[in-house]
């Protein structure tokens, strides 16, 4: 194939990244033997540990603009998502709600679980942009509807949805908002005492931190009932034993995110706008799925005439790591619901690829992989041509 790999090229940041060597060494300590308490414990050495959570706590607060009450640590984006669809309805008698049809797994499936008990879910589409309207999902809202719940990132084209504008606009119709923010909180400022949201999710391992740890921020008054039981921990809203180490871990990475997120966002838009301009320039064919109002690390394009799998596949033996929106389950590819919800033709969706990076990657990497793109997506076109014809 003529393709030889010489190092390794990580572009799929919006899966996961790795661990800061800050946060690790921020870690250690909690992993080994002090401070091994319980924080629950009253005794001297379950204060140390509770005072180590509180800070931690007290970190992620400041980074949203929230008070430290309103923080509840979780394993992770996906069951920040679920406590906050579940907490906040179990907590009212209204039975319907509305989201997107764009959301994560994370809500949708939720939102799946919701309707086996008997709940109803509306889910709005997007526009071809990738992006929902404010007005289109207010359409939606109904005298029982109990929750509205908008992502503020699409993980899959990056697109950026309104979130700010629709919770102004809630506030009229009394009705709680959750976003799921784990793809916007590594791009964009997020503040909530800017934007009227009750409650929102973010995660520790897209931004260098540990993976299985997050936060549900959930403002103070919103009707909630506990749905992990079993224990007094996070103000009653989260039952367990806290993960310590995970989340002194998670505050690090929020903290490092705090201090560089302009540089970092900075390193974002400008491999985005170079990765662009030389896949249009040298690859050429390329069709961007979302152009305007998306954050920067994430391009999902398709290569006209190629498949996704196969271009991944390939892309994966020279070592360059990318990912398809599609879910693979018992080896047979489905189509991005994102993309088929925005309407795109099947052909450009079984082609979309999404390169996502961080501000770990450098431009050499991806002149890398602009090169190897090159290479890969003529070859396959060559091959499909003489194939076909
Ligand atoms: N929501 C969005 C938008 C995501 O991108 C992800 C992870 O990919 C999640 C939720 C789930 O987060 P976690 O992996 O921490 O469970």
């Amino acid at each position: 194939m003529g393709v030889v790999e010489t190092e390794r090229i990580y572009l799929d940041n919006a899966a996961t990244t790795p661990l800061h060597p800050s946060v690790l060494a921020s870690m250690q300590p909690f992993m080994t033997n002090s401070p091994f308490g319980n924080p629950s414990s009253v005794h001297q050495m379950g204060r140390e540990a509770r005072r180590a959570l509180e800070t931690a706590r007290g970190t992620v607060a400041h980074a949203i603009g929230a008070a430290e009450s309103e923080i509840v640590f979780t394993g992770g984006g996906t069951e920040a998502d679920f406590l906050a669809l579940f907490g906040m309805l179990h907590a009212g008698t209204k039975r319907h709600v509305v989201t997107t049809a764009i959301e994560h797994h994370a809500i949708l499936h939720t939102c799946d679980f919701l309707k086996e008990l008997g709940y109803e879910a509306t889910l709005v589409n997007p526009h071809p942009d990738g992006s929902v309207t404010a007005k289109d999902m207010l359409a939606a809202v109904r005298p029982d509807t109990g929750l509205v719940s908008m992502m503020w990132a699409n993980n899959e084209t990056g697109a950026i949805q309104p979130v700010e504008t629709l919770s102004a606009a809630l506030r009229d119709f009394d009705v709680p908002m959750h976003s799921d923010a784990v793809q916007a909180f590594i791009g964009l400022p997020i503040d909530v005492r800017r934007v009227a949201v009750s409650s929102l999710s973010i995660s520790g391992h897209k931004i260098f931190g540990p993976k299985g740890v997050g936060a549900l921020y959930l403002r103070q008054g919103t009707p909630y009932q506990a749905i992990i039981r079993g224990g007094a921990q996070e103000r009653n809203r989260r039952a367990g034993t806290e993960n310590l180490a995970a989340i002194v871990g998670f505050a690090r990475a929020v903290e490092l995110h705090e201090e560089e997120r302009k540089a970092r966002v900075r390193q974002l838009q400008s491999l985005r706008d170079y990765f662009v301009n030389a896949l249009q320039s040298r690859v050429g064919g390329v069709h961007l799925f979302c152009e305007e109002k998306a954050v920067p690390q994430i391009v999902n394009v398709s290569f006209s005439g190629v498949l996704a799998e196969t271009l991944l596949m390939n892309l994966d033996l020279a070592g360059v790591y990318a990912s398809s929106g599609s879910a693979c389950t018992a080896g047979t590819t489905a189509p991005s619901h994102v993309l088929l919800a925005a309407g795109w033709p099947q052909e450009m969706i079984r082609g979309a690829v999404r390169f996502s990076f961080s501000s770990d990657n450098t431009q050499l990497e991806l002149e890398r992989a602009v090169s190897l793109l090159e290479q890969l997506v003529g070859r396959l076109r060559n091959h499909n041509s003489a194939h076909f014809s």
